[in-house]
């Protein structure tokens, strides 16, 4: 899950100077593998399989788990040296059952509910409270509300999702209206569900683990019922049962494909996609595609014996959905290699045409990544925005001080089906993946060649980042910030 800044023109650098001369590599090479993907290569089978076959793969699900050793088996047949790499999960969160009724005067119906991730669970006989028009959870609704919301569950009005942006507002806005709601000692919140056709999405509790109460997305139809009556004057109770999978610390994996360097094996370049999903859907786009595409430039650099200088890592990362754990566990056990990782780089925005990348606010990097995409300038324009991001797995390298890189997309069918039961295999322009595969490969074959000449920041270097940026703020929406702070996560000074 990814925030889109708002950004300052000044930023959107279109690269005019070509800053650095690559070291050549094998005439033809790199054209060789672009065009690979314009073959029938196993990707969109890949896909199928991924969702179709095994489907939403909630980090700590069977399914899950399944996902890890298939990803295993295709780079291992592909040649790929590949292993699967343990880290430890916080917390284990997973839904077994989610239902609700809303009764009033002559009034009972039972709407289409959906836990939230790090919802709490209620006793199985259900949890009862009146049920309150909150309106958008605005300050204003809750001092309407007084000493009502104590003990009560809130109703929140939510418009329909439209696109991306829109989902980057709804991650905000609802952030603000749970410290509201909780400091109003409020029995749990229930989001009008945001998405067309009633479709049903998990979207995360703001704190994570630290919440303590049941919170729900209902169905927008119903829940648009039930504020119709209850501004009609007809008093509403709602009783939720939430069943959940009881959840202590626990072990993921995520799974690494190498490509070793021929020159500099030690320096290493990580391109990475997370190959967990939420469960309502089957994960195509957030984040299925991205995993099996970077399975399918391993493969085909493989098949043409392709080694750059330095060591490719293709990572599909495990445990992103509940707070980027993979990725964070990766640079834990990895932190001796920091120095010597090049560029981190993630792709976690659908099937989008990718349109350039996010740079970490780094200028001095900007050049280079230009660079690389030379060889697929045909797909382009590439327009690259030089601020940092919060929100998939670049994050953890970052606060490492790693140069880091997030595709931008086009949004193409993602906002409105993001983390919702319509996130499916034909949601995807496979055509288009196919393209993005072959800008991925340019990418990861020009950084494993290209003469770097950035380096790693220092813990000072990353607080400066964030002074001159909204990455605090980002950090605060996404519940990452206190463990920065504490210095329990990232570049230790
Ligand atoms: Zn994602």
């Amino acid at each position: 899950m990814i925030r889109h800044a708002l950004v300052p023109t000044a930023l959107l650098l279109a690269v005019a100077s070509p800053a650095l001369a690559q070291r050549a590599q094998p005439a033809g090479e790199v054209e060789r593998l672009v065009a690979s993907f314009a073959g029938d290569t196993p990707l969109a089978r890949d896909l199928e399989a991924l969702t179709d076959g095994i489907g939403g793969r909630a980090t700590g699900s069977p399914a899950n788990l399944r996902a890890v050793d298939w990803a295993l088996a295709r780079f291992r047949e592909a040649g790929v040296d590949a292993r699967k790499e343990a880290f430890t999960m916080p917390t284990l969160w997973l839904e077994r059952g989610a239902s609700a009724t809303v009764s009033g005067a002559g009034v009972s119906f039972s709407p289409r509910v959906a836990a939230m991730p790090f919802s709490a669970a209620t006793p199985a006989g259900g949890a009862t409270a009146p049920l309150l028009d909150a309106g958008r959870g605005a300050a204003a609704d809750f001092a309407r509300l007084g000493e009502r919301a104590r003990g009560a569950f809130l109703l929140v009005e939510q418009d329909e999702l439209k696109d991306v942006d829109g989902l980057f507002r709804e991650y905000n806005e609802s952030a603000a209206i749970e410290v509201r709601a909780f400091a109003a000692g409020v029995a749990g919140v229930v989001y009008m569900g945001s998405r067309p056709y009633n479709t049903l999405y998990r979207h995360n509790v703001a704190i994570g683990s630290a919440n303590t109460r049941p919170m729900l997305v209902m169905e927008r139809d119903a829940a648009a019922r039930a504020l119709r009556l209850i501004r009609a004057g007809t008093p509403l109770t709602l009783t939720e049962r939430i069943d959940l999978a009881p959840g202590g610390p626990y072990e993921s994996y995520n799974v690494v494909g190498e490509i070793r360097g021929s020159e500099k094996p030690d320096e290493v370049v990580v391109i990475g996609s997370h190959l967990d999903s939420w469960d309502l859907g089957d994960g195509a786009l957030d984040n299925g595609a991205n995993a099996v595409m970077l399975i399918d430039v391993a493969r085909q650099m493989k098949r043409l014996g392709i080694r750059p200088r330095r060591t490719l890592r293709f990572i599909l990362w495990n445990g992103e959905e509940q707070g980027m754990n993979g990725s964070l566990g990766y640079t834990r056990t990895h932190a001796a290699e920091m120095d010597r990782t090049v560029m981190a780089a993630a792709f976690d925005i659908g099937c989008g045409r990718v349109t350039g990348f996010f740079t970490g606010g780094r200028p001095e990097i900007v050049a280079a990544v230009d660079r690389t995409l030379g060889p697929v300038r045909g797909l382009g324009p590439f327009t690259h925005v030089d601020v940092p991001l919060v929100g998939t797995d670049n994050f953890d390298f970052m606060l490492q001080g790693v140069a880091n890189l997030v595709a931008n997309q086009e949004p193409a069918s993602y906002g409105p089906n993001y983390h919702a039961r319509s996130d499916t295999y034909d949601k995807c322009d496979i055509q288009q993946l196919r393209l993005n595969a072959a800008i991925t490969a340019a990418l990861a074959y020009g950084l494993g060649n290209a003469d770097v000449t950035w380096t790693r920041q220092t813990r000072a270097q990353v607080e400066e980042l964030m002074r001159h940026s909204d990455l605090e703020q980002q950090m605060r929406t996404f519940n990452v910030w206190n463990e920065w702070a504490a210095g329990t996560r990232g570049r230790q000074p």
